[in-house]
């Protein structure tokens, strides 16, 4: 499977939204108003190595000391989970109220 970069407009497949690229040089993995994203990695962020393609369920969003916030996924097809770090234009706070009994 080709490398595809992620920089052109898409189309969350979870809550229908138009997603516009972040800019030259960072592509967005997930959708920013509901924080859904798709398995496409496997080992690491980038890699596109999965054949999984399942939706990732944002559960929980952590605070880290270097990265800031990570929202942490679990895939609905195989279960995996995963952690991203959130764009600066993520609606964390519409999240954090959304799920306020895990926060
Ligand atoms: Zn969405
Ligand atoms: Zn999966």
């Amino acid at each position: 499977m080709p490398f595809i970069p992620r920089e052109e407009l898409f189309v969350c497949e979870h809550c229908g939204e138009q997603v516009n690229p972040l800019g030259k040089g960072t592509y967005r993995d997930h959708c920013p108003k509901c924080l859904y994203s798709k398995h496409v990695d496997r080992d690491g962020p980038g890699d596109r190595l999965s054949s999984c393609l399942g939706l990732l369920e944002p559960v929980s969003v952590d605070q880290e000391s270097k990265k800031g916030f990570v929202i942490v996924y679990r895939c609905l097809k195989c279960g995996k989970t995963s952690r991203n770090r959130a764009a600066q234009d993520d609606h964390l706070l519409d999240f954090m109220n959304q799920h306020s009994n895990i926060f």
